[in-house]
C-alpha cells in the first residue's frame, strides 16, 4: 500500500471509532487525528475566554486566534489549546455536552473542517468524527460508519469511566449519549449522518481487534482494486 490514503470514520458517540480508529492508523502507520476532540477544545476556549455561544463577534474573534494542536504519542494523543495541554479536561462532562452544543454553530465548523482539511491534504491520514465522510472529505479514499445499539455504547463508556475512578451511572450516561446523538444528528449544518458510500460496520458483537481487521481488509482489497 504505498498510496497514502484519507480514510474517513463517522459514528455516533461511543461507537468505537477512536479505538478502532488509533489501532488501525497503528496497522498503516497513519496518522489518526480525532475531530471530536477539536469540537471539545473549541468548547473549553469559549470558557477560559468567557465566550458566550451567542456572541457571534467573539466567537469570530476567539476562532480567528484559535490555536489547536493535536499531537501522537504512543499512550494517546495530545491535544493542545492555545499551547496548553488540555487533552484530560476535554473529556470531562460539561465539555461533552458544551462539544455538542458548540457543534451546530456554523462558523465553528467552518474552522474546524478547514483546519482539518488542512491536516489530512497529503493523505495518510484517518480522521474521525460526524461529517468527515460527507464534509470534510467527501472523497475520501475509504469510508466507514461505524454503530452499536446504545446500551452497548452506554456500557463501554461506563466501565471507562469507573476505570478513571468517575462517580457516574449507566443510566446517567445513556441519557447523555441519547441526548448528544438526537443533538448530533438533528442540527442544521452537517448532521451526523451515514454517507451514501460508506460501510457500515456495526461493531456491538465485535471486539476491537475483529473491527480493525475487518476494516484492514477493505483498505487491503480496496488498494488492490
Ligand atoms: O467524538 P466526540 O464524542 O469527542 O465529539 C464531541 C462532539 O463534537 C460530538 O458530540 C459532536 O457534537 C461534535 N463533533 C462534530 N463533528 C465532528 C466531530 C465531533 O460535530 N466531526
Amino acid at each position: 500500500m504505498n498510496k497514502k490514503y484519507v480514510i474517513a470514520i463517522d459514528g455516533p458517540a461511543a461507537s468505537g471509532k477512536s479505538t478502532t480508529a488509533k489501532q488501525l492508523a497503528k496497522k498503516l502507520k497513519y496518522i489518526y487525528i480525532d475531530t471530536g476532540a477539536m469540537y471539545r477544545a473549541s468548547g473549553l476556549c469559549t470558557i477560559f475566554q468567557n465566550v458566550s455561544l451567542d456572541d457571534e463577534i467573539a466567537l469570530k474573534k476567539m476562532l480567528d486566534e484559535i490555536n489547536i494542536k493535536i499531537e501522537y504519542a504512543e499512550e494517546g494523543n495530545h491535544i493542545y489549546l492555545n499551547g496548553e495541554d488540555v487533552s484530560e479536561r476535554i473529556r470531562e462532562a460539561d465539555i461533552t455536552k458544551l462539544s455538542s452544543q458548540i457543534a451546530v454553530i456554523g462558523i465553528v465548523r467552518d474552522k474546524m473542517v478547514e483546519l482539518q482539511r488542512k491536516m489530512g491534504e497529503n493523505g495518510g491520514v484517518i480522521m474521525d468524527g460526524r461529517d468527515i465522510g460527507t464534509v470534510v472529505f467527501p472523497k475520501a479514499d475509504f469510508k466507514f460508519f461505524m454503530i452499536a445499539d446504545v446500551k452497548t455504547r452506554a456500557l463501554r463508556r461506563w466501565k471507562e469511566a469507573k476505570e478513571k475512578g468517575e462517580n457516574i451511572s449507566l443510566d446517567e450516561i445513556e441519557t447523555e449519549l441519547i441526548w448528544r446523538d438526537k443533538n448530533d444528528s438533528t442540527r442544521d449544518i452537517s448532521p451526523l449522518i451515514q454517507a451514501e458510500d460508506a460501510i457500515p460496520i456495526d461493531n456491538s458483537g465485535m471486539t476491537i481487534d475483529e473491527q480493525v481487521k475487518k476494516m484492514y481488509s477493505v483498505i487491503k482489497r480496496g488498494s488492490n482494486a
